[in-house]
């Protein structure tokens, strides 16, 4: 597991909810999913999700060849949640750079929590 599926796995454990790592039923595979909410966590990168955030500059060598990686993951990131939306999924897609900053990690814990326990 990686240190930002942990700050994840922590976050589920600390509400009690039950959860599968990386579930293998789908057509990709999910970071976090809670059957009884139906909600799939995803956490994307910000270098290979291409975020626009400052972890997320591409590099200066190989440039196009970089552009088309993040076109396609950032295409396939776009269908997957299409997909499952569509199949009556919750989505939620956590940037990888908001688990290293505290206010905006609150802020989306405090909003997954509403999902989580809350009546939506
Ligand atoms: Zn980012």
């Amino acid at each position: 597991m990686t240190q930002p599926e942990k700050i994840i796995e922590k976050f589920l454990e600390d509400l009690q909810t039950k959860y599968e790592f990386q579930p293998k039923n789908f057509h990709f595979k999910p970071d976090f999913y809670t059957k009884e909410k139906n909600l799939i966590i995803n956490i994307h990168g910000c270098f290979w999700h291409n975020h626009g955030c400052v972890h997320s500059r591409i590099p200066e060598k190989n440039t196009n060849y970089w552009l088309s990686v993040f076109e396609k993951n950032k295409a396939r990131d776009y269908e997957n949640t299409k997909k499952l939306k569509a199949l009556g999924y919750k989505i939620i897609n956590i940037w990888e750079c908001v688990l290293n900053d505290e206010k905006a990690k609150a802020r989306t814990f405090k909003n997954l929590e509403l999902l989580i326990n809350g009546a939506v």
